[in-house]
């Protein structure tokens, strides 16, 4: 498949090479070239002729096939290519946003645990504001030694 990076004309170009289905008339038993979507809507048994083909030049059964046998064995080849390109491509933006999201799940973790970290500091420090206050009383030595200077 085309890369992501192609303009949209150029991908629109390049589509029907990629995703065209090849299938063969009943009546005179060449290969046409016809858009997924006919193919796909196919039944197994069901007849398929040259005139039922949207694609004009080869519509008749007089109209020569549009490649050698062995050239759209090449385009199936090369269609199947794509499709495990474009698989592969799925398969890694799939792996980057489950990357992403442990990420961001491990940066939440640090943060709550910061968080907590911050709040322990708090208390341990209101405790430690606490233990001096309770050690101090007013006649400890800077209360005598203000009282006789
Ligand atoms: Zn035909």
């Amino acid at each position: 498949m085309a890369p992501s990076t192609y303009s949209d004309a150029l991908r629109a170009l390049l589509s029907p090479l990629t995703s065209d289905q090849w299938v063969q008339c009943d009546s005179c038993e060449i290969w046409r070239r016809v858009p997924k979507r006919i193919a796909d809507a196919l039944g197994d048994d069901e007849q398929w002729f040259c005139n039922l083909n949207p694609y004009d030049y080869f519509n008749r059964c007089d109209a020569p096939q549009e490649i050698e046998d062995d050239e759209i064995d090449v385009v199936l080849q090369a269609q199947a290519a794509a499709e495990e390109y474009k698989l592969a491509a799925v398969e890694r933006a799939a792996a980057e946003k489950a990357e992403k999201a442990a990420a961001a799940a491990a940066a939440a973790a640090r943060e709550h645990v910061s968080y907590n970290m911050s709040v322990t500091d708090g208390n341990q420090t209101r405790r430690q504001f606490q233990a001096r206050s309770i050690h101090w009383s007013p006649y400890d030595r800077v209360g005598v030694v203000n009282a006789d200077p």
